[in-house]
């Protein structure tokens, strides 16, 4: 069984295809959405008394979403994140964090999620991922995401969380940012040496980069033209949820099986971008998908 923790936010979005005020984000609300339509899913996340009802109704209408773990802290504030893509939709700059409960203790991993095998850590302070680690003693394979935020104001407890986990994934900017090197498959390579067997590297419209122990893969983004591309917020969370959920329903976690879940992470994330907040995963559905990804198939084929 998967299970995810991290951010549930109320996002303020800016970018050249217009703005979007006060909507459904956080990492691992993106994650559980995409990884829902793939597999059942566990949320663990801690949300403010000023957590909108519309975003609940939105998170309850993926129905792979086990929402047990949810916990709305009394007197406590919803984490909060504004961000402006620029005309480059690579490019983003964060305006605003509230951490709000982020920074409070963090929720209690329900009992019976305690023989999750598939854990994934969406991004949160690296000291909180640690800790949720602890409560999931079953776990075949943990991966953990992260920022740049956290890279700077937490470098040590995100190093000690390195040494705790299979895998990372991360962009390649922050990927830069916690190796100081700029070529992917160096700061993959490097990134090993911090623990994790794998790390996965995301490139934006470009693709992702798998650099693993026992190899490297690399898979192109969905080609995706200017009407497809609303609002990239969240389509990491979203190729994350994807992967996950693909390995979880395989129940493997080698190689091959990493290589072939980038593919539904690719897949799950170009919905995602096609509208703001969760409106584009939610429009997916077992059709969509399968048709996505035979188009996918199709364009990569080599040989
Ligand atoms: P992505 O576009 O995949 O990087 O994910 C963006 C989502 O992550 C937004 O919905 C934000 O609410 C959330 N987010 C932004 N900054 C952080 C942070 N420092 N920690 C956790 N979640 C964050």
């Amino acid at each position: 069984m998967l299970i995810v923790t991290g951010t549930i936010g109320i996002d303020t979005i800016h970018g050249p295809t217009g703005s979007a005020d006060a909507v459904m984000g956080g990492s691992a609300a993106y994650f559980a959405a995409a990884a829902s339509h793939l597999a059942p899913v566990r949320l663990v996340g801690l949300v403010g008394e000023d957590w909108p009802a519309d975003h609940r109704t939105m998170l309850e209408s993926f129905p792979g979403i086990d929402l047990s773990g949810l916990e709305v802290r009394a007197g406590g504030e919803t984490f909060r994140w504004g961000g402006r893509y620029e005309e480059n939709m690579n490019n983003r700059e964060t305006l605003f964090t509230h951490l709000g409960v982020v920074e409070d203790t963090p929720p209690a991993v329900p009992e019976a999620f305690a023989d999750s095998r598939f854990v994934f850590l969406a991004n949160s302070h690296p000291a909180v991922q640690a800790g949720m680690l602890e409560a999931l003693p079953n776990r075949e394979i943990a991966v953990c995401d992260t920022m740049d935020l956290w890279i700077n104001i937490a470098h040590d407890d995100l190093v000690s969380l390195l040494t705790k986990v299979d895998g990372v994934v991360l962009n390649d900017s922050e990927a830069e940012l916690l190796t100081g090197t700029r070529n992917v498959i160096t700061a993959g390579r490097k990134i090993l040496e911090m623990g994790p067997t794998f790390a996965v590297v995301k490139k934006g419209e470009h693709g992702a980069i798998l650099v693993h122990r026992d190899g490297v893969a690399a898979i192109p983004a969905f080609p995706a033209e200017d009407a497809a591309v609303i609002d990239p917020t969240g389509a990491g969370d979203s190729f994350a949820g994807g992967m996950m959920a693909h390995l979880a329903r395989l129940g493997r976690t080698d190689f091959e099986a990493i290589q072939e879940s980038l593919a539904w992470g690719t897949v799950m994330a170009s919905f995602t971008i096609a509208a703001f907040g969760l409106d584009g995963v939610r429009a997916a559905d077992e059709a969509s998908i399968a048709e996505r990804m035979s188009q996918f198939k199709a364009i990569g084929r080599i040989g």
